[in-house]
């Protein structure tokens, strides 16, 4: 078979950037221009990656990843490819969001080229399915919603992808300049649920009776498809920003149904940008379940449920243990404020979780298509263990 250098990479070890201000650590990042950029983000270095490889600010080079050769696979491997948020991406209006958002830019070239990229490597990495974590577009104009569906055009033959509804999909208000208003979405009018119940490509990952894998019908904000891969059962759901009750006691009902399934949620806002920390309350109009609550809930009641994943606000991750003692790992990535000089909006960034059944864990990586390279820094590379011994864990 062929390998692309680019799969070649995704799959090496690397050695090059670290932080030494260990996992976690809070990173300053700047527009071009200089202007600090995030609340939140105070203290630590900026960190550049461009024509050169990965550096810190005061000029400290380090080496960056380039594979040169075939490392050894744990038989059994495959691959989830989580894109963090393509807000940035679909933006059409530029006059209005150079106000609003500064410095973005037309950036819709990273969004094709992270699908193209999955496309490409989907045998070498085994990539069994694409997980989007929500803020798909900026304002969910018409607009934005097309360049979300020409770049997933790329997979909807190739490999099966589940998306989740972010706060910058659904109710933007003009006049705010505000998201989440409303429920009001043009979602499902793109991406309607029979985009996938009529794709021959998601018969595996419906059950019989295929509308019964949406909430509600016509829309696909809380809907689940299961997976088989490495010889597990899966079963991925995806569930609104802010979930209503009824959305979780859906979501409840749904898992509790399927006990064979190890269980993956995805939702788009989780955690905070603080270290391990749940997310609570927040400005957003729309009423609904905060990251704490949808714990309380839901998450911490299901034996099964191993994996959440999310958007939204950075990169960040938490390891928990559930209400049946068994451990949940909470991950999050969110490049739209990670600003990289000549490349903006999220620099392609996008998350690569190899599971090696045999080693019982995940590796999760991150790597841009657009610019080829990696972020290895402990926060954005890591590993998770997670036990793929038995068949029903
Ligand atoms: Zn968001």
């Amino acid at each position: 078979m062929r390998r692309a250098p680019i799969a070649l990479a995704a799959l090496s070890l690397l050695v090059g950037y670290s932080d030494p201000a260990g996992g976690g650590e809070a990173v300053v990042l700047r527009h071009a221009d200089g202007q600090a950029n995030l609340g939140g983000y105070t203290k630590g270095k900026n960190i550049r990656v461009g024509e050169g490889g990965l550096s810190h600010k005061n000029g400290q080079k380090e080496s960056r990843g380039k594979a040169n050769k075939k490392p050894k696979q744990a038989p059994g491997f495959f691959t989830l490819i989580v894109l963090p948020d393509t807000q940035g991406y679909a933006d059409t209006r530029h006059k209005e969001t150079q106000k609003h958002w500064p410095g973005i830019g037309d950036q819709r070239s990273c969004f094709f080229k992270q699908t193209q990229w999955i496309k490409k490597n989907k045998g070498t990495l085994n990539i069994a399915m694409a997980v989007h974590v929500g803020d798909i577009t900026q304002t969910e104009h018409d607009e934005e919603w097309k360049i979300a569906d020409a770049a997933f055009k790329t997979l909807d033959n190739h490999v099966p992808y589940i998306l989740c509804s972010g706060n910058h999909d659904m109710g933007y208000s003009p006049e705010h300049r505000k998201t989440s208003y409303s429920r009001a979405s043009r979602f499902g009018a793109f991406f309607p649920p029979s985009r996938f119940t009529k794709n021959p490509l998601y018969g595996p990952h419906f059950g019989k009776n295929k509308s019964r894998h949406f909430r509600e019908e016509g829309k696909i904000e809380n809907y689940y498809l299961f997976l088989e891969a490495g010889g597990m059962k899966f079963l991925i759901l995806t569930l609104e920003f802010k979930p209503r009750d009824q959305s979780l006691a859906w979501a409840n009902k749904v898992v509790a149904e399927h006990p064979e399934c190890r269980t993956i949620i995805v939702t788009h806002s989780y955690l905070t940008r603080n270290k391990g920390q749940l997310s609570g309350a927040d400005h957003y109009p729309v009423q609904g379940n905060s990251g704490r609550s949808t714990w309380q809930k839901f998450v911490s009641q299901h034996k099964n449920i191993f994996l959440v994943l999310s958007g939204h606000a950075l990169e960040n991750r938490l390891t928990s243990q559930g209400e049946h003692g068994n451990t949940v790992h909470q991950v999050q990535a969110d490049y739209w404020y990670f600003d990289i000089p000549k490349i903006k909006a999220g620099s392609g960034f996008l998350r690569i979780m190899t599971f090696h059944p045999a080693k019982n864990t995940i590796q999760v990586e991150t790597f841009s298509p657009v610019l080829g390279e990696f972020l290895v820094r402990p926060k954005s590379k890591f590993s998770l263990d997670y036990d793929m011994s038995g068949k029903r864990k």
